[in-house]
Parts: C-alpha cells; sequence; structure tokens
C-alpha cells in the first residue's frame, strides 16, 4: 500500500504553478486574484488567509475585500461587478457560504465566467459537461491531479464517486468519465453500496460522514480517495474512510489530513494563471 501525499504534490504543483506564474509577468502581466469575504465566520476566516499565503506562495498578487456581516446583495454585486471590469484582475472568488440574506446564486452568477475560478458560474459548469472546460472545478481537479502525479491510470477504469453534490461529486463523475473511466456516481438513494463500490478500481468518497466506507467495501488493489473532513470522537480530524482497516486492503490510498486537503487551494492558483493567460491571450 501506498500513500498518496498532498503536501508533495501541492509542493511539486506549486513549483510548476511558480514557473508559469514567472513566465507570464516577464510578458508584463501579474496575474491576479481577489477574494472577497463577507461577514465574520471564523472557519471562512482561515480559508481565506490560507488562499492569501497559497498567492504568495506561487507569486500571484491577492487581493481582499472584507465586507460586513450586514452587507446586502446588491452591495456585494456591485463590488463584483467593478472586479469584473477591472481588466487587472484575473479571478475573482467569494468565500462560501455568505450570510443567509445575500442571494447565492446571484453572487456565483455575477461573476465573469472568465474570472470565475471557483468553476461555480453555470458558464463553466456547462462547459465541463461539454468537454470544453478551460476552468476546472478545484477539489475533483485536484483529486484528477493526484491520480495522474501518483501514477494511477484513470482510462478504461472502473470509477465509483460516492456522493453528488455539485462542488465535489458530480464534477468527479464528469471528470472521471472525461479520462474515460467507466464511472459510477452513488448518493444517499443508492441501493446496496458495497455491491457497487466494491467493483471500483478507483473509489472516490466525498460524503461527510465518518467511517462511511468500510474495508468489506473496497477490491482489494482499489485506489481509494477520501475527499471527506470530519473529526472523531477525539475531535481529530478524519476524513469518510475507515483508514486504519481499509489501506491494507489499497494499492494507494489518501490519508486525512495530508490528503486531498491541500489540493483545493492548489488547484486555484492553477485556474487563477489560467484566467490570466487566457485573457491575456498566452498560450
Ligand atoms: P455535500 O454537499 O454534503 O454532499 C454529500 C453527498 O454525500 C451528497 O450527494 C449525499 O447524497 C451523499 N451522501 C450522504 N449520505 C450518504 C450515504 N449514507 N451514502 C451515500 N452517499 C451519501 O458535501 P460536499 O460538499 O461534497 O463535501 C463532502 C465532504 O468533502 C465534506 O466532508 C467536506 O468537508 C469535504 N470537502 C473537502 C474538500 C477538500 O478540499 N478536501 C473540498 C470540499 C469538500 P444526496 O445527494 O442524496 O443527499
Amino acid at each position: 500500500m501506498e500513500l498518496i501525499k498532498g503536501k508533495e504534490i501541492q509542493e511539486l504543483t506549486f513549483n510548476e504553478i511558480r514557473q508559469e506564474v514567472g513566465a507570464i509577468r516577464e510578458k508584463g502581466i501579474e496575474p491576479c486574484l481577489a477574494v472577497i469575504i463577507v461577514g465574520n465566520d471564523p472557519a471562512s476566516r482561515v480559508y481565506v488567509n490560507n488562499k492569501k499565503k497559497a498567492c504568495e506562495t506561487v507569486g500571484i498578487k491577492s487581493l481582499e475585500y472584507a465586507l460586513p456581516e450586514e452587507t446586502t446583495t446588491e452591495e456585494l454585486l456591485a463590488l463584483i461587478e467593478k472586479l469584473n471590469n477591472d481588466s487587472s484582475v484575473n479571478g475573482i472568488l467569494c468565500q462560501l457560504p455568505v450570510p443567509k440574506h445575500i442571494n447565492k446564486l446571484a453572487v456565483i452568477e455575477s461573476i465573469s465566467p472568465e474570472k470565475d475560478v471557483d468553476c461555480f458560474h453555470p458558464v463553466n459548469v456547462g462547459k465541463l459537461s461539454l468537454g470544453r472546460a478551460e476552468l476546472v472545478p478545484c477539489t475533483p481537479a485536484g483529486v484528477i491531479r493526484m491520480l495522474d502525479v501518483a501514477g494511477v491510470e484513470i482510462e478504461g477504469k472502473r470509477a465509483v464517486v460516492i456522493g453528488r453534490s455539485d462542488i465535489v461529486g458530480k464534477p468527479m463523475g464528469i471528470m472521471l468519465m472525461e479520462r474515460n473511466a467507466t464511472v459510477t456516481v452513488c448518493h444517499s438513494k443508492t441501493k446496496d453500496l458495497p455491491s457497487i463500490t466494491k467493483q471500483a478500481d478507483i473509489l472516490v468518497c466525498t460524503v461527510g460522514k465518518r467511517n462511511i466506507v468500510t474495508a468489506d467495501m473496497v477490491k482489494e488493489g482499489a485506489v481509494v480517495i477520501d475527499v471527506g473532513i470530519n473529526r472523531n470522537g477525539e475531535g481529530k480530524l478524519c476524513g469518510d474512510v475507515d483508514f486504519e482497516n481499509v489501506a491494507p486492503h489499497c494499492s494507494k490510498i489518501t490519508p486525512v489530513p495530508g490528503g486531498v486537503g491541500p489540493m483545493t487551494i492548489t488547484m486555484l492558483m492553477k485556474n487563477t494563471v489560467t484566467a490570466a493567460k487566457n485573457q491575456n491571450n498566452i498560450k
């Protein structure tokens, strides 16, 4: 059994991104990501700080707009409009969740698709399902990157995704299909989950429930990717997979923490560079 380590793959990917950023800067363009945070959610604050740090690490300029809790949808949309029209800003993201009184869908749809580095805009979701994606959803793209770096062949393999959320499970299924895997996507209404997961050469779990994947659900030699982030009884971070008992049956597996976690932000940096290149016609 081999561990697929997110931190190492992040470092490798950051090095590549740093080089790309250097090449773009030589053309007089400074890639720039604008991050909007509304309110005082402590978890969101941590995520936004981490995004800022990642930008510094790869040489992307970052702008932060911290708005008060009582910001209205209209005020937020006005800021996004301003950033959409600012050609020095290549990527825009609004940290979710936004406070309840804000129209989240309106916010997502107001970000210019060319600058939508989270890949939440319906235009980008549509392009992904048409096989014409330019910007890619960060977490599933991070999983694909991990599989590639770990040397896991995807084409022709049976892939099973547990979870069908708009930001992880659904696009994960599409991206695996795009890479010529034969894909099954499972969810809370799936009957006899183990009979399906046992067929998986590649099993991706994105549910958010501890120990939802147990050893009897995994085929011998499978590659298991655990996207879930949970806390165990002692308050320690853990994934969706019963790691201790599942790992011995896998050829490769991602741990939690230290697995998929760092990859989302990594692919956000990659998307920002892609956006900067596209907006400046750089190949
Ligand atoms: P979500 O929106 O809550 O979706 C969970 C999915 O799991 C749903 O599709 C749900 O089915 C399915 N599900 C729930 N119970 C199930 C069961 N018993 N059997 C089979 N499927 C079941 O969650 P998400 O946003 O995809 O996130 C999932 C987990 O990944 C969370 O722990 C989150 O924190 C983590 N995450 C990690 C990263 C990272 O960077 N590592 C990024 C994003 C998310 P229904 O559709 O039928 O309800």
